[in-house]
């Protein structure tokens, strides 16, 4: 049965995010004959529009607006409403990213709509959608359908497959001009950027470098750094390395942390706990260093190395130098 699909794009420091691409070629799919559309809200983002027409979209609404520059609930709800109300959605997609995750509940409210969060996954069903979602901090994988009225999800970024090739789709801009009222407006009044060791969003990082307690220190960190940019990895953490003051919170990786699905992960002196686990047992491929031959994370790793990381991390990042 065609859908209308509508998808806010995911943007951050004025690029868009992966998940976005991933979002609209699944919209193609969830759609089956109905439109696709993108929405972009912020302010000086139309030019992001160019593009969005090959990665899927029929439509793209841009709702340019300085009272949209930096993310507040009241301002983007309404402004995604109007998008949704002018296109008239039956599936609603967000990444489930921080702004997503504050946004959905909101207009699923206002929509009486049903939400499924943190979907990694969906099969068409007779013109239903199943989504694939992991419960019980990651040990398993629940699949939930809305079975009436508007849906929304969020979607989990690295998950689900990104477009082979260009849709080559019309992505016909639609300004829309939103008024906002006082009521609709928060102010921010400090805006705290953390900034990644080595520059790389760790959400949507290809390959991570992540230390756990085992590396003792805050200079402890160094040798994986210097792995990380050998690579061109994001480096992240346990909250064992948080908690120990060794690195900040914003690295933390993990059921109360951020949740990775990178290509590659390597575990540094994590013991891997279930709550370690929870944020990123989806890696493709895990790879761990410890120098305890018992620890857990060794059953979820594809690759072990039983050492000390000080001796491991600096033999590999000067054998991937030679690459
Ligand atoms: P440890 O468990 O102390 O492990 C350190 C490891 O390093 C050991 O396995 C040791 O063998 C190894 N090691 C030591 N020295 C070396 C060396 N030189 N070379 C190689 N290996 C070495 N944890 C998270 O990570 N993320 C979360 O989001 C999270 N949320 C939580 C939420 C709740 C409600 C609770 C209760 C806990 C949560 N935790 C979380 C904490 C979690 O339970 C663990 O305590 C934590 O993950 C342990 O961190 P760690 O593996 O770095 O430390």
């Amino acid at each position: 049965m065609a859908k209308n699909v509508l998808v806010l794009a995911d943007v951050r420091n004025g690029k868009l995010r992966n998940v976005t691409f991933e979002m609209l070629a699944a919209a193609n799919q969830i759609a089956d004959g109905g439109q696709v559309a993108a929405v972009l809200l912020g302010s000086g983002v139309e030019g992001l529009a160019e593009g969005l027409g090959d990665a899927g979209a029929d439509t793209v609404y841009v709702v340019d607006a300085p009272e949209l520059e930096k993310y507040t609930p009241s301002a983007y709800r309404k402004a995604f409403l109007e998008a949704h109300n002018d296109f008239g959605s039956d599936v609603l997609l967000l990444a489930h990213s921080a702004v997503g995750k504050d946004l959905a509940p909101v207009v699923a409210m206002r929509l009486s709509a049903g939400q499924v969060s943190d979907i990694v996954g969906f099969d068409m069903e007779g013109g239903d959608i199943v989504f694939t979602r992991p419960i019980y901090a990651g040990k398993a994988f629940t699949k939930v359908k809305v079975t009436d009225g508007i849906v929304i999800a969020t979607v989990r970024p690295n998950n689900l497959p990104a477009p082979e090739s260009g849709f080559g789709k019309s992505g016909t801009v639609k300004k829309l001009a939103v008024s906002f009222e006082q009521a609709d407006l928060t102010t921010v009044v400090k805006e705290i950027i953390k900034k990644t060791t080595t520059g790389v969003d760790l959400t949507e990082a290809k390959i991570i470098v992540s230390g756990g307690r085992g590396v003792k220190s805050a200079d402890g960190f160094q040798p994986l750094r210097e792995l990380a940019d050998v690579l061109g990895a994001a480096v992240g953490a346990s909250r064992g390395a948080c908690d120990a003051g060794y690195c900040d919170y914003s690295m933390q990786i993990g059921q109360t942390g951020k949740v990775v699905t990178p290509d590659l992960y390597i575990a540094c002196g994590i013991s891997g706990a279930i709550q370690h686990l929870a944020g990123m047992s989806n890696s493709k491929v895990i790879v761990a260093i410890n120098k305890d031959p018992e620890a857990p994370i060794f059953q979820v790793a594809d690759y072990g190395i039983v050492g000390d990381l000080f001796e491991v991390v600096p033999m590999l990042t000067e054998e991937f130098k030679k690459v």
